[in-house]
């Protein structure tokens, strides 16, 4: 995927004390193939590539003493540029009540999940009554789905009357909203497997009688290409305002979000992270392009960290990383942190060095019931062990292993996981610690 791909191309980078220009157009080649093989629109990585070579082979980076560095921070920025800037853009909320939120997209990407995500955000952030209605009456069920969500998240939903057609609900729901002295109205569409004409139709209809303040392109972050075109098709009719990305918890995180802001004109706005019905995060363009970058997200699973943990845990955590210090005590306390974050996918994404874990505890078919075993593991072992994880010999695994109730090969496969984090955390550490990484990419 794309960030394997940038994440090697620039480890090279990085590595190296001096750059000529050869080496930088070698490497904006590879980062044009990457981008492309990721579903990068081609017309967005050319203006891409383009934009960062004419910055990167600039005297000031060849001459600079870290060549390497000033590359990919001109490529993050650049990464950060194409996704909307750094600042944040939020709801916007502030028009005559009631004011509606429109969700238009696909089916299956996520459109009702995200209706009820919002309508609790909105209520719990801006402080603003919210109501709900779904339009959906293609797919069986659809409405019933919204009124459940609602009872979820405590917001109400307009009652479900059947046989009425989408903008008939439309203009139900608005004097509904109106007579409750609803404050935000949201409106889940119907979808369909593909772009088609009568979609477009019913979209621009329903825009038409509810005259919405937010209409927001709900796509799947896991569909590359084809993302593209329907934010294409969408943003041909129907007045969109904002991208939310759903399935950002997933693995390919690169084309659609890079693509989105470029194809549709307008700022991504949320992140959808999970099945949850408080996954949803507000759009930042400086993490996704670390992530991009295959830097990790240390400042958001540090706060996610902080969150979930005692503060004084994610301190030390903060503090050992900064030291490129990490021994099976903090092994220890990260593992159980994982199991308070939301288990192993939602840490494996966020973290530097975590995707080679992540493939070695995918080999090694992990769930998040061996957290369990392998704090046994650890457990069994004594502080000097625990500190020194390189005294492990074969006499030492097999006591250890028999103390927790586990296998000799399960004790190896706690020790290279180990290792992995380790190497993780000494990278950070090179690369001046977590102050460091802030300075690079703030
Ligand atoms: P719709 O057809 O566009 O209304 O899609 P739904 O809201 O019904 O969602 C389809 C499926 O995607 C459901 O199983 C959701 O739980 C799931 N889903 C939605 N958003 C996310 C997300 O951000 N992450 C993950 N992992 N799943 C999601
Ligand atoms: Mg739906």
């Amino acid at each position: 995927n794309l960030s394997d791909r940038l994440g090697n191309v620039f480890d090279r980078l990085r590595g190296r004390g001096s750059l000529n220009e050869a080496d930088v157009r070698e490497a904006m080649r590879e980062i044009r193939v990457a981008l492309l093989e990721a579903d990068v629109a081609l017309p967005v990585a050319r203006r891409f590539i383009d934009a960062v070579t004419e910055k990167a082979v600039g005297q000031d980076v060849l001459r600079s003493v870290t060549p390497g560095q000033q590359v990919v921070k001109i490529v993050h920025d650049e990464l950060v540029e194409m996704l909307g800037g750094q600042e944040h853009q939020g709801l916007l909320l502030e028009a005559k009540p009631p004011v509606v939120v429109m969700m238009v997209g696909l089916q299956g990407s996520g459109k009702t999940t995200t209706t009820a995500k919002l309508a609790k955000y909105i209520r719990e952030r801006h402080g603003k009554k919210a109501m709900m209605a779904s339009l959906d009456v293609a797919r069986p069920a659809a409405q019933e789905q919204l009124a459940v969500l609602g009872e979820q998240v405590d917001v109400a939903t307009l009652p479900i009357v059947k046989g009425q057609q989408p903008v008939d609900i439309a203009r139900r729901a608005i004097e509904s909203a109106k007579l409750q002295a609803v404050d935000v109205l949201m409106l889940d569409t119907a979808g369909r497997l593909h772009v088609d004409q009568a979609l477009m139709d019913e979209m621009k209809a329903v825009a038409g009688v509810s005259n919405p303040t937010e209409v927001l392109l709900v796509v799947d972050s896991l569909t590359g290409q084809d993302a593209v075109n329907v934010a294409q098709s969408f943003s041909g009719e129907v007045p969109l305002t904002g991208v939310v990305l759903t399935r950002m918890d997933g693995d390919a995180r690169g084309g659609a979000a890079l693509s989105m802001r470029a194809v549709t004109g307008k700022p991504i706005k949320f992140a959808g992270t999970g099945e949850k019905l408080d996954a949803i995060e507000a759009f930042h363009a400086g993490r996704v392009a670390d992530r991009i970058l295959g830097m990790g997200d240390v400042v958001s699973l540090v706060e996610k960290a902080a969150a979930t943990v005692k503060e004084e845990d994610a301190e030390h955590l903060a503090k050992r990383m900064a030291k490129g210090q990490f021994d099976l005590n903090d092994l220890r306390m990260q593992l159980r942190q994982m199991q308070n974050m939301g288990g192993l996918g939602m840490l494996a994404g966020m973290m530097p060095g975590m995707k080679k874990a992540k493939a070695a505890m995918a080999e090694s078919g992990m769930d998040d019931k061996v957290l369990v075993h392998m704090d046994a593991i650890i457990g069994s072992m004594t502080a000097k062990e625990r500190a020194r994880p390189e005294l492990m010999n074969a006499k030492r695994k097999k006591r250890v292993a028999a103390g927790s109730g586990t296998q000799v090969q399960d004790v190896n496969k706690l020790l290279k996981m180990h290792q992995e984090m380790a190497r993780a955390m000494k990278q950070i550490k090179k690369m001046g610690g977590l102050k460091g990484l802030a300075a690079m990419f703030g």
